[in-house]
């Protein structure tokens, strides 16, 4: 029997997110990996094996996920959002990297919708022009580089799309970016608060830079600045097509 690992995107939380695509290598899976409430999303049933772990040990969950499908295994690994956007993916091919001899396993990456796609379209289009994403955690790189990549980005005039904004073990981060941003933004910039997307309970806040405050966000909201020219419409947010600041 020839085992497989598929990593997927289990979309942002509903289940009508899901793709078809993805549905199918679920539905094929023996084995399911990933941190606990993803794996709490899957559908259990009869010959299916949950694995579920904590979010630090991306690295140890690929590790099994790879020795589990040179066993013969069909593993499917779950991500929310899009497996390849601060998730799982990346850990998958950090942990073949070190393991040459499972180079030739059959891997394949399934997308999903990411958080600022869905977070998105649920504001109206305020990505509809050029922008950016950065995960505001601090966990795997150093604050001070997310503070140059908040400069440089907002002195380009890139919308942004903000992951992981705000934890319990680091209530202040997301403060200090804001503050950063009313440094180089307008006071005026359109800042968006959307938590659980797609979820019944999902709420969108907009507000500008000037009324923003650190608590407006936590672990289930995605942040979305606008550009410049970022404006609202009826209830809606976004950003037109063209720009007229050749800065
Ligand atoms: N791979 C995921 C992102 C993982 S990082 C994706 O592609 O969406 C986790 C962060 O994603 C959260 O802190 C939050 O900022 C964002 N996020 C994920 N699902 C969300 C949802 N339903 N609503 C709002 N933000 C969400």
């Amino acid at each position: 029997m020839s085992g497989f690992i598929k990593v997927v995107g289990l979309g942002p939380g509903n289940g009508a997110l899901i793709t078809p695509q993805v549905q199918a290598a679920l539905d094929l899976a023996t084995d399911i990996v990933g941190y606990i409430p993803y794996v709490a999303r899957v559908t259990p049933r009869d010959g299916l094996v949950l694995h579920a772990s904590d979010n630090r040990v991306e690295l140890d969950r690929a590790h099994n996920a790879l020795e589990m499908a040179r066993a013969g295994k069909k593993v499917v690994i779950v991500s929310s959002g899009d497996p390849g956007v601060f998730a799982m993916a990346s850990a998958l091919f950090e942990a073949l990297e070190a393991m040459p001899s499972y180079q030739d396993m059959a891997i394949e990456i399934l997308p999903g919708i990411t958080a600022m796609l869905a977070a998105s379209a649920a504001l109206g289009a305020p990505l509809g022009h050029d922008f950016c994403a950065i995960n505001l955690s601090d966990n795997l790189k150093p604050f001070a580089l997310i503070e140059k990549r908040l400069r440089l980005a907002a002195q380009a005039d890139f919308a942004m799309a903000f992951y992981n904004p705000r934890s319990a073990s680091r209530p202040e981060g997301f403060t200090r970016v804001l503050d950063i941003l009313r440094e180089e933004c307008s006071p005026h910039q359109l800042i968006m608060f959307a938590r659980n997307v797609s979820r019944p309970d999902q709420t969108l806040l907009t507000v500008n830079l000037q009324e923003a405050r650190g608590e407006m966000a936590d672990m289930r909201t995605l942040v979305l600045l606008g550009n410049s020219q970022t404006r609202r419409v009826g209830p809606f947010v976004y950003t037109p097509r063209f720009s007229t600041d050749g800065a």
